[in-house]
């Protein structure tokens, strides 16, 4: 179960599965990367040094492409070029990816003190960014994927999620699942959501919390950059590694 939340007095969004973690999604209150809006540049530099303080960790991020590429984090590197996934098994590291209506995933193993966040906008969808990470946490850190806790964060809804056929073609591959979009006036509606819900299902992941909330519907809480038309900024998925 999501549910609001505060850090330090800032707002967050929290699940139930990581309430004892500093595991989280962040709102527009506490926007760490201002993206297109040079309007909360300040802002966010000063809510980075607040969560890194705060934490008492160093930030570590990507520039995400909307690609598949997934890096296990070393300690001496704190910015991924060209990478759309973030894993780390170092204590005390702080992982911070960004959203503006594509799926945020946080995934972590309470029992191998492992965490990661995963961006997956229809692109990373379709390119299977889930199994690709799940892939790697079990095939290079031994990780089993029924000890891996997944939470599918804010993002765009079906309701807001209008794509075209080219898009729907990638994005759906059993057509009969009604469950996974709609079609209604001769526009597709997809559920990204669902579909890496069942990425992760199939990756072996049973222990999900799917978060509601659609950025484009709730954008007075949320960045969305359907809503905004692409001038936004982004809130983050947070994952700290748990110290001693
Ligand atoms: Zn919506």
């Amino acid at each position: 179960m999501f549910y609001f939340d505060d850090f330090y007095g800032k707002k967050i969004l929290k699940s139930s599965l990581l309430s004892d973690y500093d595991c989280f999604f962040t709102t527009r209150e506490f926007v760490l990367t201002c993206a297109s809006r040079e309007d909360l540049k300040e802002l966010s530099e000063h809510n980075r040094k607040f969560l890194s303080n705060k934490t008492g960790c160093n930030i570590t991020t990507a520039k995400q492409v909307h690609g598949n590429n997934i890096e296990i984090i070393s300690k001496d590197k704190e910015f991924y070029d060209n990478t759309d996934g973030l894993i780390s098994n170092i204590k005390n590291s702080l992982l911070l990816m960004n959203f503006a209506d594509c799926v945020p995933i946080i995934l972590y193993s309470k029992n191998d003190n492992t965490g990661a966040i995963l961006h997956a906008g229809w692109r990373g969808t379709a390119a299977k960014i889930v199994k690709i990470g799940i892939d790697k946490l079990k095939n290079e850190l031994n990780i089993n994927p029924e000890n891996i806790i997944a939470l599918i964060g804010p993002s765009i809804g079906k309701c807001c999620f209008e794509t075209g056929e080219d898009v729907f073609e990638q994005l759906v591959e059993d057509k009969n699942d009604i469950s996974l979009y709609q079609f209604k006036n001769g526009k597709y509606f997809v559920d990204l959501k669902k579909i890496n819900y069942n990425q992760l299902l199939s990756a072996g992941v049973e222990n999900i919390d799917t978060c509601d909330y659609c950025t484009c519907c709730m954008s007075d809480i949320f960045f969305s950059y359907r809503k905004e038309k692409g001038i936004t900024a982004r809130h983050s998925a947070i994952v700290k590694i748990k110290g001693d």
